[in-house]
């Protein structure tokens, strides 16, 4: 049931109280020339097996990160009820205009939805999604996955990633959920880049834990980072025990940890120009090392700028357009962490 002090407009055609399996739409009322009393219709779907602990998996935040959306819609047909403890809340393509567009952002109001929690009931569309997922379906769950990817313009090396990250130790159950999952690298941050504006920050908002994953990018899906999300929300399902401890899917190899700080792990084009990166994803590189060169195509006999790397570490992502603009996020690093 919404919880009594909601004041989300968006209507939940699903029972979440239920036993079994449903699909439907969450009806997010939205009145425009061709149709004055419509809704935009984001799926949704829930499992539930009596008493139990409740996840929520989104994924489309970014319509054009796919992995995670394919892994859902696979999920979503495989999984059965029966097999569950509790209740499974599936969210596949939340941002929904933005994921039919295969666009970061809402083609009807540029919302950015992983910059905009903790929303608005009364706000543009996409604030609206955002209250609803903080407000409505966050306060139902024990924990969330928020399964994104690099997008269009950057590659992941396939990660999960804790954000909200405590050093002193004060996190140790979301940094238990980031080893249940078993990917090959996994990373924890202090903070996000969105900050308190993401999902994470809505689910530390409201006391919960949130995992996510940086599963590839390039606006394309590969088999090796899909099966990475699919065995890891299985895997953070058995965590849970939601799923049957036979369940578990053993990782190929241990899990490399890794932390991301703050801004000198980051690389930005430094000129307007054409983007000529001087390592690859998964290099191990030194502080001064010559990051990429910048070439400028107008004036073709004018030196390439050169940008480096601000400290040593792991190259956990690179920017994918050759075409880049003065400040565009070229790489950022993570450094090998003992969790
Ligand atoms: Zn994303």
């Amino acid at each position: 049931m919404p919880a009594a002090t909601s004041r989300s407009r968006i209507a939940a055609e699903v029972d979440f109280d239920r036993n079994g399996r449903q699909h439907g739409f969450l009806r997010l009322f939205h009145s425009v020339h061709r149709s004055a009393y419509g809704f935009i219709p984001i799926p949704i779907v829930v499992l539930k097996n009596g008493d139990g602990p409740t996840a929520l998996l989104v994924s489309g935040t970014h319509g054009d990160e796919y992995e995670g959306q394919v892994a859902l819609c696979n999920l979503v047909r495989s999984l059965d009820p029966a097999r569950i403890s509790g209740r499974v809340i599936i969210l596949p393509a939340a941002n929904f205009p933005a994921a039919l567009a295969g666009t970061r952002t809402s083609p009807i109001d540029e919302g950015n939805l992983n910059r905009l929690f903790p929303g608005d009931p009364d706000g543009s569309v996409t604030e609206q999604i955002a209250y609803h997922i903080e407000h409505e379906l966050v306060p139902m769950a024990d924990l969330i996955c928020d399964l994104h990817s690099g997008g269009s313009s950057l590659m992941y090396v396939p990660s999960a990633l804790f954000g909200g990250w405590q050093r002193d130790g004060g996190t140790a159950a979301g940094v238990a959920v980031l080893k249940a999952f078993g990917s090959p690298v996994a990373y924890v941050a202090e903070s996000n880049q969105g900050g308190a504006r993401t999902l994470s920050g809505g689910a530390a908002r409201q006391g919960r834990i949130c995992l996510g994953t940086e599963a590839g990018g390039s606006g394309h899906v590969t088999q090796s980072a899909l099966r990475m999300v699919e065995r890891g929300v299985n895997n953070v399902l058995v965590h849970m025990g939601i799923l049957p401890a036979g369940s578990r899917i053993a990782p190929d190899g241990p899990t490399r940890f890794l932390e991301v700080g703050g801004p000198d792990y980051f690389v930005y084009a430094p000129e307007n120009g054409l983007f000529e990166p001087l390592v690859e994803l998964g290099d191990m590189v030194r502080a001064g090392q010559p990051a990429a060169r910048i070439h400028l195509p107008e004036t073709p006999w004018a030196e390439p700028v050169t940008t480096h790397f601000a400290r040593d570490g792991f190259v956990l992502c690179k920017r994918v357009p050759g075409r880049t603009v003065r400040g565009d996020c070229l790489f950022h690093l993570g450094t090998d962490i003992g969790l």
